[in-house]
């Protein structure tokens, strides 16, 4: 294309020559867009994903990070998925991380899917290594006990699925944290978590949270900051109350004597919310702590340490 003005043969040329040069800076964008467009990865390469530690330990909480290379692949990620339970990732400077939990019985190894805006996945394999929690083996036959009443089967169902909406529920909540989760008591512990028994090879019981001793009235505090959705008395949990942090995580106090808050408030971390107690199917007074991601129950001691590592 040439601009012919009626003007002088000198002004005419330099017309032509500028006019020249914004069609070749027309012509090198639209050719950088191209080879843009064709570079552009759909959803983050498998080799831009790491997790750390590298074998996550079945039952722990793990990072799992995206590494520079594909952050701007990041934008594209409709959704991330391990064991079921969607990822929040948060990029802090240039780094982008999510947590993510392994379940108890996930020796075998994950798997994380990210699904990217236009239908495709990225699909990576995560060796996993089985926990070495005490198992207690059962020689003889254990006395059958007599069968719950239906009433109290209901009544457990109906409360194990109060708290799962909690667990659900928290994937919708923000992120309400930005500090380490705490101790919710500092004494010691009297039984960790894991600790299973078995039956002819199987696992048939195993204790899903850790216990912290304490007497009666004894202070216990929320462990990071988060909405306090569930205050209630549970037959097997007795006094419980129920924390959803956001971005996943809920974490649940049980066996207490007293509830010191209600459902709906908002809790900082460190408040005292309850008091230490011997409600529920206990054999004595002591807290029993409770982490979940998602539906997933992992072991507390992985959740100070992870959420304290950057
Ligand atoms: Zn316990």
């Amino acid at each position: 294309m040439s601009v012919e003005l009626p003007v002088s043969r000198d002004v005419a040329r330099v017309v032509r020559i500028v006019t020249g040069s914004a069609i070749a800076a027309v012509v090198v964008l639209a050719v950088t867009r191209g080879v843009a467009a064709a570079q552009a990865p759909l959803c983050p390469a498998p080799a831009d994903i790491s997790w750390s530690p590298a074998k996550p330990v079945a039952g722990t909480l793990f990072r799992v990070h995206v590494n520079s290379p594909s952050l701007n692949a990041m934008t594209r990620v409709s959704h991330a998925r391990v064991a079921n339970e969607r990822l929040h990732f948060r990029t802090v400077g240039d780094s982008t991380s999510a947590f993510a939990a392994a379940p108890v019985d996930s020796g075998n190894g994950l798997t994380l899917t990210l699904t990217c805006a236009d239908g495709t996945n990225t699909i990576v394999k995560i060796p996993t290594r089985a926990a070495e929690y005490p198992l207690e083996r059962l020689k003889v036959a254990p006395r059958f006990s007599a069968k719950p009443d239906s009433a109290l089967v209901a009544r457990q169902r109906r409360e194990a699925e109060r708290a799962s909406a909690v667990s659900r529920a928290s994937h919708e909540t923000p992120a309400l944290w930005t500090e380490p989760f705490a101790l919710p008591r500092t004494t010691r512990i009297t039984s960790d978590f894991g600790g299973g028994r078995t039956f002819n090879g199987a696992v048939t019981s195993r204790h899903m949270g850790t216990d912290y001793a304490g007497a009666v009235g004894a202070p216990v505090r929320a462990t990071n900051r988060g909405v306090v959705r569930l205050v209630d008395s549970f037959y097997l949990g007795g006094n419980v109350i129920y924390i959803d942090h956001g971005a996943g995580f809920v974490t649940a106090y049980l066996h207490l004597s007293k509830q010191l808050v209600a459902e709906g408030d908002t809790v900082a971390r460190g408040a005292v919310i309850g008091h230490v107690g011997a409600t529920g199917r206990v054999t004595g007074p002591h807290l029993h702590f409770i982490a979940r991601y998602g539906s997933v129950t992992f072991d507390p001691k992985s959740l100070f340490e992870t959420t304290g590592s950057r």
